[in-house]
Parts: structure tokens; C-alpha cells; sequence
């Protein structure tokens, strides 16, 4: 049997952190960066310019962070393959089991597979609707799409990710539309500062998308406004979803214990889960910051637990 002594599963800014310390503890990690679940690197290869990771005072974009990121670790020895996770065994017998396009051994594991961003039920909005024909959950990804191009377009949320989609989107559309819920942002003050005096950006305010329609393409929204009960539809011709994340855990098939909004539990203050040998690092196991600089912490955090767990069994 071929053991590893650490497998990292997921690659973002946690598990290239993890990645990196354990390849400088000589523990040999291998990670799984994913393949079909999205691109090596997680959410912030959809991000563009990341202005708040420090020991870049000029701003980064997400892809260039990553692929530094990436580039320190593999210097230290770290291996990474292009695959997805499909199950574990984590519970019964050790060394661990994590399968993917085969089964692989390890001693201990870190699991860093982030949060991936949540679609809501809006009518006209599935798969066989008006989903990729106007209504995406990545504006950084879609938004330079010729059909978007001088086009009104709607952004649902209110978060920091709602701001940066709706600004990204000023680029392209004839008018950005942010449609939130309440009559407040959630955004911080600096995102929400700039989204209030963009002159291409307009606030819909205590407003709720009640389904899109079209022909081929998407062309139209219906908005009921929640304080006057009032429905409008107007010209539309895309809606980008920002409305937060759910953490990626289904592929641990109930074995770690999660908080009830789905996150992995920790032990505060460390990585461990209930599974002694098993850590959890970044937006996986955190509902609360969700930052880049978080990841990262807790993904050096979970490599120095690894090996201090490695080696009191030794
Ligand atoms: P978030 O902060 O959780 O915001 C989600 C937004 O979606 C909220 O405004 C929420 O409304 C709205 N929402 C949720 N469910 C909804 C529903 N069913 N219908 C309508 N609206 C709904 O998520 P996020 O914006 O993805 O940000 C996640 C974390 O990443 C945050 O910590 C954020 O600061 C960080 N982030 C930072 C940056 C940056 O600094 N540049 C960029 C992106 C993200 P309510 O406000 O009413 O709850």
C-alpha cells in the first residue's frame, strides 16, 4: 500500500498554505487541486483584482495569487493532481482512505474544499431555462460574453460579492441593477461607498426577483418590491446570482461533524475535526470571515497540527 503521510484535498489559498508548510515539515503532501468541481485554485480564480491580500500594495488579481501560491509550495516538494476527490473513509480503519481516479492512503488529511456560490429557486433561472443564456452565479467568469455587451443587468445580493459582480458588470452593461432585499448593504463600508456613487449602478432597494423570461436568450426580470407589494418587469438581459456560499462537503458523505449550516466543525481556535488526524482548513469550515488571508492562516494552521499530530504517533 502506498501511504502518504498528508493528503490535502482542495486548493485554494488554504490548501496551498497547507501545501506549502507541510512540503517544508518534509511531510511530502500530495494535494488534489479538483478537476470537473472547478479550477485549480477555488474561488478566487473567478475573483479579479484581490486589493486587501497583504504584501501586495497594488492589488493582485486572484489567478496570479494563486499560481504564486501554488509556485511556493511545488518549490518545497509539494504534488498536486488534477482531480476531484469522490469519497473518503475516514472513519474504522487508518491510514485514511481518499478516493479519486484511484484509491490513495494517508496518514493524516487536511481538507481545504472550500464553499462554492448558491443559486436561488427564481423561476426561469434552471438548468433547462434561462441557466449560461443570461443567468450565471459568475460575473468575472460570463460578463465579458458578447450578449451581455450594452445590455441592462441585474445582480442579486447585497454582500461584498454582489458590489465587486455589479461594479465588474458597469464594464460591459448599458446599466447594472443590484437587487437586495433589505434597505441596507451587508457589503463593507469601502465596496458599498463605491457602489452608491457609481453612476452606472442603481440600487434596488427591499426588492425581490420573482422569475426572468425570453425567447432564445434571457430579455426580461419581474421584481416585486416587498414594502409596496409592487411587480415590475423590465428589459433584461442577464442576472448574476451573489447571494453567499454553501460549504463543499457532500464527497465526506456525513463521516466529520458539520454545523447545521453544513460547515465543518472545528475545535475553535485549531483545524482538528471530530476525526482525530483530520483538519479542516479555509471557507470549508468557516462561515464567519470567508477571506483569502483567513484561508491561508488556518491552511498553515491545519499543516502545523498535521505534523505535530504525525509526530506525537511516532
Ligand atoms: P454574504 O456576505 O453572505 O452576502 C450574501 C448576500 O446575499 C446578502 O446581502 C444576503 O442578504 C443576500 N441573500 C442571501 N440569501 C438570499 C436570498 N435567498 N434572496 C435574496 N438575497 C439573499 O456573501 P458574499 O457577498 O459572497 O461574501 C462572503 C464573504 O466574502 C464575506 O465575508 C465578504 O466580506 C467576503 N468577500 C470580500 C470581498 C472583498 O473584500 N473584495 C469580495 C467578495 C467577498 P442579507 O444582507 O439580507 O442577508
Amino acid at each position: 500500500m502506498n501511504k502518504e503521510k498528508v493528503i490535502i484535498i482542495g486548493s485554494g489559498p488554504a490548501g496551498y498554505t497547507a501545501a506549502l508548510y507541510a512540503a517544508r515539515a518534509n511531510m511530502n503532501p500530495l494535494m488534489f487541486e479538483g478537476f470537473y468541481s472547478g479550477p485549480a485554485g477555488g474561488q478566487l480564480m473567478t475573483t479579479t483584482e484581490v486589493e486587501n491580500y497583504p504584501g501586495f500594495p497594488d492589488g493582485i488579481t486572484g489567478p496570479d495569487l494563486m499560481e504564486i501560491f501554488k509556485k511556493q509550495a511545488e518549490r518545497f516538494g509539494a504534488r498536486f493532481l488534477q482531480e476531484d476527490v469522490t469519497a473518503c473513509n475516514l472513519t474504522g480503519k487508518h491510514p485514511f482512505e481518499v478516493i479519486a481516479k484511484q484509491a490513495h492512503f494517508a496518514e493524516c488529511v487536511i481538507i481545504a474544499t472550500g464553499a462554492t456560490a448558491k443559486r436561488l429557486d427564481v423561476p426561469g433561472t434552471g438548468d433547462a431555462e434561462y441557466w449560461n443564456k443570461g443567468v450565471s452565479a459568475c460575473a468575472v467568469c460570463d460578463g465579458a460574453n458578447p450578449f451581455f455587451r450594452n445590455k441592462p443587468l441585474y445582480v442579486i445580493g447585497g454582500g461584498d460579492s454582489a458590489v465587486e459582480e455589479a461594479l465588474f458588470l458597469t464594464h460591459y452593461a448599458s446599466r447594472v441593477y443590484l437587487v437586495h432585499r433589505r434597505d441596507e448593504l451587508r457589503a463593507s463600508k469601502i465596496m458599498a461607498k463605491r457602489a452608491l456613487s457609481h453612476p452606472k449602478l442603481e440600487i434596488v432597494w427591499d426588492s425581490v426577483v420573482e422569475k426572468v423570461g425570453g425567447t432564445k436568450l434571457m430579455e426580461s426580470i419581474t421584481i416585486k418590491n416587498l414594502k409596496t407589494g409592487k411587480i415590475e418587469t423590465h428589459p433584461a438581459s442577464g442576472l448574476f446570482f451573489a447571494v453567499g456560499h454553501v460549504p463543499n462537503t457532500v464527497f465526506l458523505n456525513n463521516q466529520i461533524d458539520l454545523y447545521p449550516n453544513g460547515y465543518i466543525k472545528v475545535v475553535p481556535g485549531t483545524t482538528k475535526t471530530n476525526i482525530e488526524g483530520v483538519f479542516a482548513a479555509g471557507d470549508v469550515q468557516d462561515s464567519v470571515y470567508r477571506q483569502a488571508i483567513t484561508a491561508a492562516g488556518t491552511g498553515c494552521m491545519a499543516a502545523l497540527e498535521a505534523e505535530r499530530w504525525l509526530a506525537a504517533r511516532e
